[in-house]
Parts: structure tokens; C-alpha cells; sequence
């Protein structure tokens, strides 16, 4: 019933009361994104009539991709990673209830590939050094993606997913995270290129983040079970994406 509700709220463009539940998180700050849902203590979720189209079964959000400045990593493989980055069931996509279409015009958001020399020039706030979100504009640093981070202990495709998500994390509204206890799987929105602290490296977003975001948190078992009902599509496997540029 309450579901009920608040999908027609959403897809009315207006805002509701969040259930605590649903909007509470821990360890995340709150910071207001350029569009998605406020972030943080339960309070007002908010969906802007022209944000992602919603349709009965799915949030889709368009993206577009593109570079600037001289690059020099592969662009089209780039793109690609995003786009198997963006389809994980382990990430944003939530087991295909979000998803993420590249499209050449008109998206929600860019997602830039750019030279370290031009990362000042989406913000004074960003950094030759590191990736940076700014706007609608998720800006990922070149010379992060073909080196990494040796503060990232984990392998350079991990890290590429990490930067990717945590990106596109800002985006959605999330602010910084930090190590909740040793041991822990890092949060994606933690800074893991500058460490992980005593958590271990990861990609991915914790539920408590995807919570934070607005998103509804889907199992896997749930995920595969909405897919055979063709509630959603089946997630692109990361292999078969990959694939197509290698
Ligand atoms: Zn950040």
C-alpha cells in the first residue's frame, strides 16, 4: 500500500515523507544532489518532474559520455566499463529496477573522460589528481583510470568500477563515507583513492547507501525473481559487455 503511494508521488513529480526506514543511514552525510532525492536523516524525498523517466517497472536514467581534453585512454572501452559498471546487479542498477541507457543527446547526466590538465576546467574544486563530480556532470580523470590508485588495494578494473559508482554515488546526492568498523567492506562512497583505512577495498555500494540514495534495495534472489517474472530486464553480464570491445 505504502509502495502504491509513494510510486504515484514519485511519478507525479512531487515530494513525500520518507519513512525512516528508507531514507535513514548511517555513516552517510547528507548533501543535497544536483537532482536525486535528499540524502541523510528521514525527511522530504523529493523527485523533480523532469528527472529520470519512471516507467511501470523501472527509474531510468540517461547518460551520456564524453571526453575531454587529450585522453588517452581507449574511449569507446571506457564507455563500455561504465555501461557494465552501471548494469551490476552489485551496483546502482539494483538488479535492473535502475536503469542506466547511454544515449548521445539529451541525458540526465554526462559522464566525462578527461585529461588531468582539463579537470579544473568542470570546477576550481576538482583536481588534476583525482575524479570529480560536478552538476550533472560526473568527470572521471583520466590518468586515474589507466593507473589507478595505490591506495586501492584491489586490482585496476575493481578500482575503475569504484571510481565509476562512487562518481555517479555524488550524483545521485550521496556525500562521503568512512570506514564504519575493521574489517568492514569499504563503502563506495569513501574516498578509497586516497585509502581504505582498516576496511577492505570495494567497488560496490553498501545497502546502507543505496538506501540513502532513495533506492530500493533488491536482493539477488529477488532480483533473479522480478527478471523471470519480466518485471525487469535481465542485467547485462559485465562479460558480454566487455566483450564487445575487446
Ligand atoms: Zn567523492
Amino acid at each position: 500500500m505504502l509502495r502504491s503511494i509513494r510510486s504515484r508521488l514519485r511519478s507525479a513529480g512531487v515530494c513525500a515523507l520518507a519513512l525512516a526506514v528508507l531514507a535513514g543511514t548511517a555513516g552517510v552525510p547528507a548533501v543535497a544532489g544536483p537532482r536525486g532525492p535528499r540524502a541523510g536523516a528521514p525527511g522530504w524525498l523529493c523527485w523533480p518532474r523532469h528527472g529520470p523517466r519512471r516507467t511501470a517497472r523501472a527509474v531510468v536514467h540517461r547518460y551520456e559520455i564524453r571526453t575531454r581534453g587529450p585522453v588517452r585512454a581507449d574511449s569507446e572501452r571506457f564507455a563500455a566499463v561504465v555501461a557494465a559498471t552501471l548494469a551490476d546487479p552489485r551496483g546502482w542498477a539494483q538488479g535492473g529496477t535502475v536503469r542506466w541507457r547511454r544515449v548521445r543527446d539529451g541525458g540526465h547526466l554526462t559522464v566525462w573522460l578527461a585529461a588531468p590538465a582539463a579537470m579544473t576546467s568542470f570546477s576550481p574544486a576538482c583536481s588534476a589528481w583525482y575524479s570529480c563530480r560536478v552538476g550533472r556532470d560526473v568527470v572521471v580523470n583520466d590518468r586515474r583510470w589507466r593507473v589507478g590508485s595505490e591506495s586501492f588495494d584491489g586490482r585496476l578494473p575493481a578500482y575503475r568500477s569504484h571510481v565509476v559508482n562512487h562518481e555517479i554515488g555524488h550524483w545521485l546526492g550521496l556525500g562521503h563515507a568512512s570506514c564504519g568498523a575493521a574489517g568492514e567492506r569499504a563503502p563506495v562512497m569513501m574516498q578509497q583513492s586516497k585509502g581504505t583505512g582498516a576496511c577492505r577495498a570495494s567497488a560496490w555500494p553498501r545497502a546502507a547507501e543505496i538506501r540513502a540514495a532513495g533506492l530500493p534495495v533488491i536482493s539477488r534472489r529477488e532480483a533473479r525473481r522480478r527478471q523471470r517474472a519480466g518485471d525487469v530486464p535481465a542485467p547485462l553480464r559485465r562479460a558480454d559487455v566487455l566483450a564487445r570491445v575487446r
